[in-house]
């Protein structure tokens, strides 16, 4: 673990990192790699001695920013022994045949397809293993004073308080340091759900085969609701509906198993033979929400900071929810080193820099739901897939497409946006340069000399 970054042990007080989620784990490796000591409170019991839990985003997409997070402590190669890459979309419309649409324009990009649970299991090991790292499994935090560090915890031995000179929240969408900062000191927070909601189901293996291919990262669009599957190491997919919670078309509506295998037959008829399970895992598995959160400030005096989801929770639908909270255990990382340790200085340069990088993705976030469930299936989308691809060729390293800056590269989110904006200014410009030169020369020759 250690390469070079550590001082020895910094302070006599530990750090409290609360969570120990993906977040929470990493940031407790940076932090021991910089000589701190920490104490890492989580309020589950140690996931490796238990079953998952059923129908929670079984797996999930990693991709270059939360790689490079992982890379810059040696933790890549690890995870990424069990990934499976998934180089491009699988379109499944409802009838006809199947359209693969690789993501990068030499085809050879991929992201990659993790299980959340050795994800997070790994990032835990890592964390124990660190030299100054305690984690404290069952500890659920209650209560918080920002003003000083002193915290409550929930314990299976009753309750216990602890006070911190600086607390870090990665407590995840429902932090409760969030709220807490919120209900002493001003945080201002506001959660936009959707009005939709995430259901699983599984595709298991056929004969010890994958049943659909490995390679992709497959798509249902229809229009209002999608599904989509990702591999699993044990061959089997992981399928994640993204319906209405109400409505004709929600989750409420479906509820006998006729209604439900009968839905599925007409809107998702190529999954209905490889599901044996379909209906119970329909009936068995709780729809999750989805929404946005979005905070601010982040931080209070030094002291007390929210990274991840606790600070920014986003929609799933680019896939960047834990790569965003990776990259912000690297600039948080980044802003201690810069500070020489001073969290006072460290913490607001932190927020300063990452805000507008998270608010970048959230919105990238919800307007990538509606490419996914609609726009995935239109031929004008596979068009403009095709231009971009065309003009990366062309033009390399100076058009580069939003998918692949957010995906395949750091550029920070906030700057994808705007380089985005930038280019497609330069291409409308040159496509109405285009048009009016057509429209000259069907001028020119339509006339009759
Ligand atoms: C359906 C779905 C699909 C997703 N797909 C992707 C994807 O493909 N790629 C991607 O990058 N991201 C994806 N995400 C987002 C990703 O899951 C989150 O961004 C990521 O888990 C956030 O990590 P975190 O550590 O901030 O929070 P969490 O992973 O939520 O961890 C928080 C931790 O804090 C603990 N905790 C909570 N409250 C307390 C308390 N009071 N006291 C002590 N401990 C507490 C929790 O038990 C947990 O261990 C997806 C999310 C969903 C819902």
């Amino acid at each position: 673990m250690t390469n070079g970054h550590g001082h020895g042990h910094r302070e006599k007080e530990p750090v409290a990192v609360v969570g120990a989620g993906l977040a929470g784990c990493l940031l407790a490796c940076y932090l021991a790699r910089s000589g701190y000591r920490v104490d890492l409170y989580e309020r589950r019991s140690d996931p490796r001695a238990g079953t998952p839990e059923r129908g929670r985003s079984i797996n999930l997409a990693l991709s270059e920013r939360g790689l490079d997070a992982l890379r810059r402590i040696g933790l890549e190669e690890q995870v990424m022994a069990d990934a499976l890459p998934m180089r491009g979309r699988m379109i499944h419309p409802v009838a006809g045949q199947l359209d693969f649409q690789q993501y990068s324009h030499d085809g050879l990009r991929a992201i990659n397809s993790i299980s959340r649970g050795a994800l997070n299991n790994a990032l835990l090991a890592a964390a124990e293993a660190a030299p100054g790292v305690t984690v404290r499994f069952d500890h659920r935090l209650t209560g918080l004073d920002p003003r000083t560090g002193e915290m409550v915890f929930a314990t299976p031995a009753g309750e216990v308080q602890v006070s911190a000179q600086v607390v870090l929240g990665a407590d995840g969408a429902g932090s409760v340091v969030r709220s807490r900062l919120a209900a002493h000191h001003g945080t201002e927070e506001t959660t936009d759900w959707l009005d939709y909601g995430y259901k699983e189901l599984t595709v298991p293996a056929v004969n010890g085969e994958f049943a659909l291919d490995p390679g992709a990262l497959h798509i249902w669009p229809r229009g209002t609701s999608m599904m989509i599957a990702l591999p699993n190491p044990d061959r089997s997919f992981t399928c994640t509906m993204f319906w209405p919670t109400e409505g004709p078309a929600g989750f409420a509506a479906l509820r006998s198993p006729a209604e439900i295998e009968d839905h599925f037959r007409t809107h998702y008829p190529d999954v209905v033979p490889l599901a044996p399970d379909l209906v119970d895992d329909y009936l068995g598995n709780p729809v999750g929400r989805l929404g946005t959160v979005r905070c601010s400030p982040w931080q209070l005096d030094g002291r007390v900071a929210l990274l991840g989801d606790a600070a920014h929770a986003i929609v799933p639908f680019y896939g960047q929810g834990a790569n965003c909270g990776f990259e912000d255990v690297v600039e948080l990382d980044r802003c201690l080193t810069e500070t020489g340790g001073d969290w006072g200085r460290a913490l607001p340069l932190f927020e300063q820099r990452r805000k507008e990088n998270a608010d970048a993705i959230a919105e990238m976030a919800l307007a990538n739901f509606v490419e996914m469930r609609d726009k995935v299936a239109s031929p004008v989308f596979r068009f403009v897939k095709s231009v971009e691809h065309a003009l990366e060729r062309a033009l390399p390293g100076r058009f580069v497409s939003r998918y692949e800056l957010v995906s395949f590269s750091t550029v920070p989110y906030a700057q994808v946006k705007r380089r985005v904006r930038r280019q497609q200014r330069v291409l409308g410009g040159a496509a109405a340069a285009l048009a009016a030169g057509l429209a000259v020369g069907g001028y020119l020759i339509g006339r009759k000399p």
